[in-house]
C-alpha cells in the first residue's frame, strides 16, 4: 500500500495537529518558523506521490507541479492555492480534532471547555449538515479548518490525479502559503516560478460557494497638528488635536460605517487613534466594491476634515490615502472562463453553484493584480478564527471533487 493512501479527512486530521499560528508582531518571513513544519510534511507527502519538483523555499512557501498527462499542448497552467497558517486570534497549539458522526442537529458541547457550545441556532449553515460527519476542535483551541481544509483538499485532489491517469489534465501547479492571516501571504510569492495563467484559492465557506469579488481597499492616515498651551492659561489659544480628531470621527456619516452597512455598500472606518493636545493621528480603512465609490469615500473624509479645521484657524491637517488591495473582479472580468469553469465544476460535483462577493480581501485579490487572476472556491470551513470552528467531511469530499472537475474542464476546453 502506498504511504499516501489517505482520505481527505485523514489528511485533514493530521495537518490540524501541527501548530502553524502566524504572528503579526514578528518581522521575519515566515513570521513563525513552525509553519515550515507543515510545509516540510506536505513536501514529503507530495514526493511520496511522485511529485518530483515539490519543495519548500526559504520563505516557507511550498511549490509543486502535477505534470500534464494530456496530449493537448495548449492547455493553460492553472494553480490551486491554500494557506498553511492559522489565525493569531485563537490558540492553534495542541489541537485535538473530534469527529462527530451523523450529525442530527443537537448542540455540540466541546469537552475540554463545556462553555463552548456549537448551536444550530447560532450557526445557520448547520441545518444543511444533517446526516453529515462534522469535525470540531475540543474546546480550548481553534480547529484550523481555515485553511487546512483547503490544504487537505488540494493534497487529496493531487493524490487522486496521480492515482487516476485516466483523468486528463494540463500542468497543475500547487502553492501553499504562510502568513495569510497576517496579510503577508503573497508578499514573497515567486510569480515567475509559479508561471500559471489562472489560480484558485480554496479557502471559502459553504459547499458550492465561489467568490469572484472582494472589496477594494485603501488605508488613510489623518494627521492633525493643533496648538498646545498650559491648560490654566489656554483660553482663546489652545486648539486640541485630540478634540479636532474626535470631531472629524464623529462627523463621518453613520451610513458610511461598518456597523451601518452590508451587502454591496462600502464604508469609512477609524481603526486606531493616537493623540496629544499638539498632534493626533487617526488611521482609517476605506472599503467599497467599486473603485470610483472608494475614491468618493476618501473625498468625503477629506471634506469633513477640511470643514472641521475651518473652526480651528491655527491648526492644520493632512490626509494621506494609500491603496491596499483592489477588487479582483476588475481582473476576473477580463477572463470570464476562469469563474465560468469553476461554476461548471461545482455543478458537476453535484452542488448548486453560488456566486458571491466577499466583504473583505483574500490572497487572491492581491494575486489577481500580480498577474494571476484568482477567484476563491469553497473549502467547507465555518466559524473561522474561533474555538467553535467546524468543517464537514462530506463538504471536504465535494471540494476535492470540484478541484478534479475543474482540472478536467480546463483540459476539455483547449486544443
Ligand atoms: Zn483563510
Amino acid at each position: 500500500m502506498n504511504l499516501n493512501d489517505y482520505t481527505v479527512t485523514e489528511r485533514f486530521l493530521r495537518y490540524v495537529t501541527i501548530d502553524t499560528q502566524s504572528d503579526p508582531a514578528s518581522g521575519s518571513f515566515p513570521s513563525t518558523e513552525k509553519q515550515k513544519n507543515l510545509g516540510r510534511l506536505l513536501v514529503n507527502e507530495l514526493q511520496d506521490m511522485g511529485i518530483e519538483d515539490a519543495h519548500l523555499d526559504e520563505f516557507g512557501y511550498v511549490y509543486a507541479t502535477i505534470p500534464a498527462n494530456s496530449a493537448k499542448r495548449g492547455i493553460p497552467v492553472i494553480c490551486f492555492c491554500s494557506h498553511m497558517d492559522t489565525a493569531p486570534d485563537c490558540s492553534g497549539a495542541g489541537v485535538e480534532p473530534l469527529l462527530h458522526k451523523n450529525y442530527q442537529g443537537a448542540d455540540i458541547i466541546l469537552p475540554d471547555d463545556p462553555s463552548q457550545v456549537i448551536k444550530l441556532s447560532q450557526h445557520a449553515d448547520l441545518k444543511n449538515q444533517i446526516g453529515h460527519d462534522l469535525i470540531t476542535a475540543s474546546g480550548t483551541t481553534l480547529l484550523g479548518a481555515d485553511n487546512k481544509a483547503g490544504v487537505a483538499e488540494i493534497m487529496d485532489a493531487c493524490y487522486q490525479l496521480v492515482k487516476h491517469p485516466e483523468i486528463k489534465h494540463g500542468d497543475i501547479r500547487l502553492l501553499f502559503t504562510p502568513d495569510e492571516e497576517i496579510g503577508r501571504g503573497v508578499d514573497k510569492v515567486d510569480m515567475k516560478k509559479l508561471g500559471a495563467f489562472a489560480g484558485y484559492t480554496v479557502d471559502g465557506e459553504s459547499a458550492g460557494n465561489i467568490e469572484d469579488e472582494t472589496f477594494s481597499a485603501d488605508g488613510a492616515v489623518l494627521t492633525i497638528r493643533g496648538i498646545s498651551a498650559h491648560p490654566g492659561f489656554a483660553k482663546g489659544k489652545m486648539e486640541s488635536a485630540i478634540k479636532i480628531a474626535a470631531a472629524v470621527i464623529a462627523a463621518v456619516p453613520a451610513e458610511l460605517s461598518p456597523e451601518g452597512t452590508d451587502g454591496r455598500k462600502g464604508f469609512i472606518h477609524p481603526v486606531s487613534i493616537e493623540g496629544h493636545v499638539e498632534t493626533a493621528t487617526v488611521n482609517f480603512i476605506i472599503r467599497d466594491f467599486d473603485d470610483e465609490k472608494l475614491t468618493g469615500h476618501a473625498a468625503v473624509l477629506r471634506k469633513i476634515a477640511a470643514e472641521i479645521l475651518k473652526e480651528f484657524s491655527a491648526s492644520s491637517s493632512d490626509l494621506e490615502v494609500r491603496p491596499q488591495y483592489r477588487n479582483m473582479k476588475n481582473v476576473l472580468r477580463q477572463h470570464p472562463q476562469i469563474v465560468d469553469y469553476a461554476m461548471e465544476a461545482v455543478k458537476r460535483a453535484g452542488l448548486n453553484a453560488n456566486l458571491r462577493s466577499i466583504r473583505g480581501g483574500t490572497d487572491g485579490s492581491r494575486l489577481s493584480f500580480m498577474g494571476l487572476p484568482c477567484p476563491n472556491i469553497f473549502a467547507g470551513e465555518h466559524a473561522f478564527h474561533s474555538k467553535q470552528e467546524w468543517v464537514s467531511v462530506q463538504d471536504m469530499q465535494k471540494a476535492v471533487d470540484t478541484i478534479l472537475h475543474l482540472c478536467m474542464i480546463w483540459e476539455e476546453r483547449y486544443e
